[in-house]
């Protein structure tokens, strides 16, 4: 019985998490306050977070899974389906595909846009690993009292071009103004923002990779435990897509030109 409520748990987790969507800087200059740490200790204020996106021949995005490597440090499963898989692809356009679903390492923070629609309202800010490192570079520099609500700064991030070509640079603003203290009763938990694994949605996104690349799933290593078989049979295989990203009412799938933009910077290493 305990083993049932404990899925049943899980599953309602994945159910009601109406998912905050999370917010990238915006076009041109933008104002922000990067807001100390949602963990009542404080500390660090940032979770690393990666997704893996998995996309049909046609280019439709059919399983999205959290990278349990780019988010925790550990051992991926699909990760190593995509390796794996690459072993036993001879065509290029098989191979980009695979590729494709390697999973982008962003770092997640809360922060005010200041000069964004809703400046009051705490909201998750993805990053690339280089403009967080340019910034903890200013928290160097300045002390940790940059993040001080009274006390600290806001950052000015300026984003330029596109695709490949995109750059960010952040630095402090000339003049900042304290934030009331109340943001911090909503900011979101990172820790359970990020904690989306699940073994269903790990199944799915590995069986769809292994469609892709025409691999036999069950030749998958297992990399957890309690790993049911990696392939689902045809007659289970769910042509809709759960997107852990956004609520199940959502109408905000995963855009396409979203994903190609990700791509096209992390390429361009920013
Ligand atoms: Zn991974």
């Amino acid at each position: 019985m305990s083993d049932l409520m404990a899925l049943i748990n899980q599953k309602r987790k994945e159910l009601n998490k109406d998912r905050q969507k999370t917010i990238k800087p915006a076009d041109g200059r933008g104002r922000y306050r990067i807001l100390p740490s949602w963990r009542p200790e404080g500390g660090q204020f940032w979770h690393d977070f990666g997704q893996h996106y998995i996309k049909d021949a046609m280019g439709k995005v059919k399983a999205v899974y959290v990278c349990t490597e780019r988010t925790f440090g550990k051992p991926c499963g699909v990760c190593e389906a995509m390796l794996h898989a690459q072993q036993h692809v001879v065509d290029d356009e098989t191979m980009k595909l695979i590729q494709s679903a390697k999973a982008n390492g962003r770092v997640l923070v809360n922060a005010l846009h200041l000069d964004g629609a809703t400046p009051d309202v705490p909201q998750i800010l993805e990053l690339s690993p280089t403009t967080f490192s340019q910034f903890l570079a200013i928290v160097q520099e300045w002390g940790s009292e940059v993040l001080d609500l009274t006390e600290g700064k806001d950052v000015i991030i300026e984003k330029t071009g596109k695709g490949l070509e995109t750059k960010y640079s952040i630095q402090i603003a000339a003049k900042s103004k304290p934030v009331d203290s109340s943001v911090m009763t909503k900011v979101a938990n990172l820790d359970d923002y990020v904690a989306q694994e699940s073994e269903e949605q790990q199944r799915r996104a590995i069986s769809n990779l292994n469609m892709v690349a025409g691999v036999i799933g069950n030749s998958v290593p297992a990399t957890s435990p309690r790993d049911l078989p990696l392939s689902a049979p045809p007659h289970e295989i769910d042509e809709t897509l759960d997107i852990p990203m956004t609520s199940a009412a959502s109408s905000n799938p995963v855009s396409a030109d979203a994903e190609l933009e990700d791509l096209l910077e992390s390429l361009g290493g920013n």
